[in-house]
């Protein structure tokens, strides 16, 4: 085929104008999508308060899944809920074709009978939304009032899916094992977390953001004196933990250090593993049992964790009562795909600044999410979003008995995750 130059610089005008006219619509969108935020907030606190004030545990949020179904419906959006449990799902169809994304957000809350510090103190004794997961829910909703009402500029379908019974790991494995992505073909998922990290930060890393997790049992013949097992245990623990220069990742408030915690690339919790202090240690039926839960961060040394605890064995002579050294449980993590990961940094970057977002680069011991199990099917990325306001004495450590959340952060995973759904659609 032959083209005139004429021709050519023709083309590129037009191709120029209207990639112009495009980065003016969407700057427009990410101002509304901010001055829409801003105007919703108040409301968005009454509604996280409702939640707070109201927590149920896992396989019991039947009145926060009807709260969620009444605020979805007022905003125009159709609803699913007869996938898994209590889950729903809401569905806002933009105005044009485009992708499919789905934003999860986490719905039940934890036996808890510390303290509440608010004023907005939980109804129900002993149960707290002490992981944020009420911070969550509305932070879904907020995404979801945003960008419906940016519908007409919308280029596709968003999905909000609200999982019941994270915390059990039964919520996300239960809608997917119950037809979620055959009833909604979605392209890519998206989630986010509360951390200690202060509030106005937003962490992510590529792949792994929490360690391996693995629960190891070893079984012998019941021979071994109590203080003999107990001896034993203890010389499989310090045969198997490592940390980075004898630092101690188990220790959680390091998490935010600025020289040692998750923002710095020295960080002593990109390679670890972590054993509990004290194995379960039980007999029955004439064996002895020496179980252990085990965090690693490098998916590469896995492999080595049996054999070295076989090795441990074999040299304090107790091969003779070894019967099996095996893994009893081990969910999948979370790992974010690598390259929506960096198109999501750019495309935060772009539109709230450098910074914005803060790199990650260890793995949060003792936690996970089942938002893995659907990044096991659709790809996908885990925000940490940082919750913590030390001036005010506010620390967002999930499960802590202190644990608190500076609402302020409400605010910053609306706008910045609504611009990313926006931005990602197209
Ligand atoms: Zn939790
Ligand atoms: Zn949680």
């Amino acid at each position: 085929m032959k083209y005139n130059k004429m021709y050519i610089l023709v083309i590129l005008l037009i191709q120029s104008i209207s990639i112009s006219a495009q980065t003016e619509i969407s700057d427009r969108i990410h101002q509304s999508i901010r001055l829409e935020t801003d105007s919703i907030f108040d409301r968005l606190v009454e509604i996280r308060r409702d939640f707070h004030k109201y927590p149920e545990l896992s396989s019991e949020e039947k009145r926060t899944q009807e709260a969620i179904k009444k605020h979805l419906l007022e905003l125009g959006l159709r609803v699913e809920t007869d996938i898994y449990g209590y889950g729903i799902v809401g569905i806002l169809e933009g105005e044009k074709k485009g992708k499919n994304i789905a934003w999860r957000a986490d719905m039940d809350a934890l036996p808890d009978d510390s303290p509440d510090n608010v004023d907005f103190k939980s109804m129900t004794k002993g149960v707290k939304h002490s992981c944020g997961h009420d911070v969550h829910m509305t932070i879904a909703l907020g995404i979801a009032e945003v960008l419906a009402k940016n519908k007409n500029s919308l280029q596709g379908t968003v999905y909000f899916i609200f999982q019941p019974e994270e915390e059990t790991f039964e919520g996300a494995k239960g809608m997917l094992e119950n037809g979620l992505i055959t009833k909604f073909k979605v392209d890519e998922i998206y989630g986010l977390h509360v951390t200690p990290a202060s509030v106005g930060q937003i962490l992510v890393k590529p792949n792994e953001m929490f360690p391996y997790q693995k629960e190891v049992r070893i079984e012998l013949k019941n021979t071994l004196s109590e203080e003999e097992a107990k001896e034993l245990a203890t010389k499989i623990r310090n045969s198997l933990i490592r940390s980075k220069d004898g630092s101690k990742p188990w220790e959680l408030q390091s998490l935010i250090d600025p020289e040692i915690g998750l923002t710095n690339p020295n960080t002593i919790f990109k390679d670890f593993l972590i054993a509990e202090e004290y194995f379960r240690i039980y007999s029955e039926n004439d064996k002895l049992y020496i179980e252990a839960q085990l965090f690693e961060t490098d998916s590469a040394r896995l492999k080595n964790i049996i054999p070295t605890i076989k090795k441990v064995i074999e040299d304090e002579n107790y091969s003779p009562q070894l019967l099996s050294v095996s893994y009893i449980r081990g969910n999948p993590i979370v790992q974010n795909d690598p390259k929506l990961t960096n198109s999501s940094i750019n495309v935060l970057d772009s539109i709230y600044g450098k910074g914005i977002v803060t790199a990650c680069y260890g793995q949060v011991p003792y936690s996970n999410d089942d938002f893995a199990y659907f990044q096991q099917k659709i790809p996908g990325v885990y925000f940490f979003l940082g919750g913590s306001n030390f001036e005010k004495g506010i620390i967002a450590m999930m499960h802590a008995p202190y644990f608190g959340v500076d609402e302020e952060c409400i605010r910053i995973g609306v706008r910045a995750f609504s611009s990313l759904i926006f931005e990602r659609l197209k």
